[in-house]
């Protein structure tokens, strides 16, 4: 037998639902409040950990919002995203989609070119340091409203940096009505970039169908709410549609009520294409290595099972073609070594 942990821990890996500032660890956390002695974030590890124990959903908004007042300069966004690369490195991932919501940072007063430059740098340097790929997705803060849904696109389309790849949506779904941010996902769409919005996560399957039908989705954040809809599940799977799933997450802003009633099982059933991620890891207590074991668990999945889960994300992915394969050819090398050790 295959120790399942080991398996996914050397397994090379690609996350494409992961948010960049839910990606501070208590480590970055830490090293970031180090550099502002005004906040009221502690900055030793121990400390840290207390402090990002949840005691509900509104105390992880809380949270949340003073780590989002951590990045208040160029500095600490190039920081973050170098850093976030490392924790990934940690886990082999070895391609990532980060989305990032510049709007929260520029609307705080970093310029929106020094925040362009500042990823950029840090994207460069991981893949030279760490060797691993990123490449962003820009989401509008939907409860930010037009304003937020016309900055976004504007610095998507006019600056837009190299390692740009996607359009997102995310913050509340319920009372955000997907359709008003269509203008917004044509201009962006019109400049090549592809269409991944989070949808059916709080609300029910239509949300999904205007994520579909108006935002051109191609990938979808989440998609709960698609397994109660056996023609959603059918189109999803037919259109080469893929979901990402988060089961973690999802237990924690209670979109599903236990990890065993999961729809993962359900989506896979029916065909969809679905891959694995950990949305805002060290917020959920999670990490992508764990999402794995919990896909393994609710899919009964062996080795192969788990590195065909591993795939999924390559394929459905905005990689280019040659970084495609290259990461394909990694999970099945590394497989195939696993599997012969037994
Ligand atoms: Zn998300």
């Amino acid at each position: 037998m295959v120790d399942m942990a080991a398996f996914v821990a050397g397994l090379p890996k690609a996350e494409l639902h992961v948010h960049h500032v839910g990606s501070a660890s208590p480590r970055i956390v830490a090293e970031l409040a180090a550099r502002h002695s005004d906040t009221t974030v502690p900055s030793d590890a121990a400390a840290l950990a207390d402090y990002f124990t949840f005691r509900d959903f509104a105390h992880f908004i809380d949270v949340y919002l003073s780590v989002v007042d951590l990045i208040r300069d160029a500095e600490d966004v190039r920081l973050l995203t170098y850093e976030i690369a490392r924790d990934m490195a940690r886990q082999n991932i070895r391609y990532a989609e980060l989305t990032i919501t510049p709007f929260s940072s520029t609307r705080r007063g970093i310029p929106d070119v020094a925040f362009m430059e500042a990823i950029e740098d840090a994207r460069v340097r991981a893949e030279r340091e760490l060797g691993v790929v990123l490449r962003w997705c820009f989401d509008i803060p939907g409860e930010s409203g037009l304003e937020a849904a016309a900055e976004t696109a504007r610095m998507a389309c006019e600056l837009r940096p190299e390692g740009l790849v996607s359009f997102g949506l995310g913050g509340p779904e319920i009372g955000v009505p997907r359709p008003q941010f269509k203008p917004y996902f044509d201009r962006a769409r019109a400049a090549g970039l592809r269409s991944v919005p989070h949808a059916g996560e709080t609300t029910g399957p239509e949300t999904i169908w205007d994520a579909i039908n108006l935002l051109g989705a191609e990938r979808i954040g989440h998609g709960t709410s698609a397994a109660t809809d056996p023609r959603l599940l059918d189109y999803l799977a037919n259109h080469g549609i893929t979901l990402e799933v988060c089961p973690t997450s999802n237990i924690a802003t209670r979109a599903v009520t236990t990890l065993d009633e999961h729809p993962i099982r359900a989506m896979m059933e029916a065909g969809v294409t679905v891959t694995v991620n950990s949305d805002d890891p060290p917020m959920f207590g999670t990490d992508l290595l764990n999402e794995y074991l919990i896909a393994a668990r609710l899919l009964d999945l062996d080795a192969p099972g788990v590195a065909a889960l591993a795939k999924n994300a390559v394929t459905a992915s905005f990689a280019d073609d040659a970084t495609k394969a290259r990461l394909a050819d990694e999970i099945d090398t590394y497989t195939k070594a696993a599997l012969s050790e037994q």
